[in-house]
């Protein structure tokens, strides 16, 4: 087994970096490893269009100026207010993606697209517009009227009408891919429908979630699966160069997770590249890393790879888990019971 890995620098297609006074503590620990990372328009406000999302990418680049490789790729989110002209012009400002949620699928979503009505946005030319720029449409591929376990497949049919009716819509995401039906309907369309697999989907299981206790720190949207739905995404990761990363790291305050009422994220990024290189090893699958972390996704995004290299080493010390004691403070995500990482990434 080797014990150092050498991989062309990653990106991750599906993050949450937040506002403000988070957005300084958690952007770093992507920043300082990735090259890319496309960041997620569900703030408060939302990114709505090309001078929302100017901003905010200036807010980004203002906190990551340590770390000039790291470039934040905008994209805005689509509402029935959203505009071809308002896609136009998010085109021209650089925006690369547009996000569909489903209204009221996960976090600030209350303003996001009835899939009922995606014939009418069809018929408004909004996805034409985004075909002319070459713009990728990215969905949470949710229903929140349907039960848990069910909310992604039934939107399977709502995705495949939307591909018939824009023909020239030549890229779509589905983002966080939870369930094999999923994961099936994305090899049905290769290379017209990509899927991003988060690290989190792939390590924890329903079980891990609720199975012995409930694990808050564990509870994202969509809801991990069951080990059929794992392994299944593991197997098309392995098989299908449309599954590609994003890490759907999702920080919430340590008070907004651990409540009554728990919000829905997961928070990986501090630990992302061991824990992804552990869960690989683990797979025996340490060579499709590289793949999987740092070319499928900049190919579907049409960008060049990263041109420079970052290193993972094996040790004989545990990955020390940190506790964070400040209730503001988003805490990362901790490891099942008894699981230890080996990895880090080598300064
Ligand atoms: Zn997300």
């Amino acid at each position: 087994m080797s014990n150092q890995l050498s991989i062309t620098r990653p990106d991750d297609w599906h993050l949450h970096v937040r506002q403000g006074e988070m957005l300084k503590q958690v952007v770093g620990n992507s920043a300082r490893y990735f090259g890319r990372a496309l960041i997620m328009p569900n703030t408060v406000p939302p990114i709505l269009n090309g001078s929302d999302a100017l901003e905010y990418q200036a807010e980004i680049l203002q906190a990551t100026q340590q770390w000039p490789q790291f470039q934040p790729v905008m994209s805005i989110k689509l509402t029935m207010n959203t505009t071809a002209q308002m896609i136009c012009e998010a085109a021209e400002a650089g925006v690369k993606a547009v996000k569909l949620y489903p209204t009221g699928a996960t976090t600030n979503s209350q303003d996001g697209v009835e899939l009922s009505r995606l014939k009418e946005m069809a018929e408004n030319l909004v996805f034409d517009a985004m075909a002319d720029y070459k713009m990728v449409l990215c969905i949470h591929a949710e229903q929140p009227s349907q039960s848990v376990f069910d909310r992604e497949p039934y939107v399977i049919p709502f995705i495949e009408a939307l591909l018939a009716w824009v023909p020239r819509l030549k890229r779509i995401v589905i983002e966080h891919v939870s369930t094999a039906k999923m994961a099936q309907f994305v090899a049905s369309w290769p290379g017209r429908v990509a899927a991003t697999v988060t690290a989190h989907h792939l390590y924890l299981t329903i079980e891990d979630l609720l199975g012995e206790e409930l694990k808050p720190h564990y509870f994202c949207k969509p809801i991990v699966k069951t080990q059929r739905d794992q392994d299944s995404i593991w197997w098309y990761l392995k098989n299908n160069s449309n599954f590609f990363f994003g890490s759907d790291s999702a920080p919430h305050a340590q008070d907004a997770k651990e409540a009554c009422s728990c919000s829905a994220g997961v928070y990986t990024a501090p630990m992302m590249l061991p824990l992804l290189a552990h869960m690989f090893e683990q797979h025996d699958m340490l060579d499709l890393l590289e793949t999987f972390v740092a070319h499928r996704g900049a190919d579907f995004y049409n960008f060049e790879r990263n041109p420079d290299t970052i290193t993972l080493v094996r040790s004989d010390e545990p990955m020390i888990e940190s506790e964070e004691s400040d209730r503001n403070t988003p805490r990362q995500m901790p490891l099942r019971k008894d699981d230890r990482i080996y990895w880090h990434v080598a300064d």
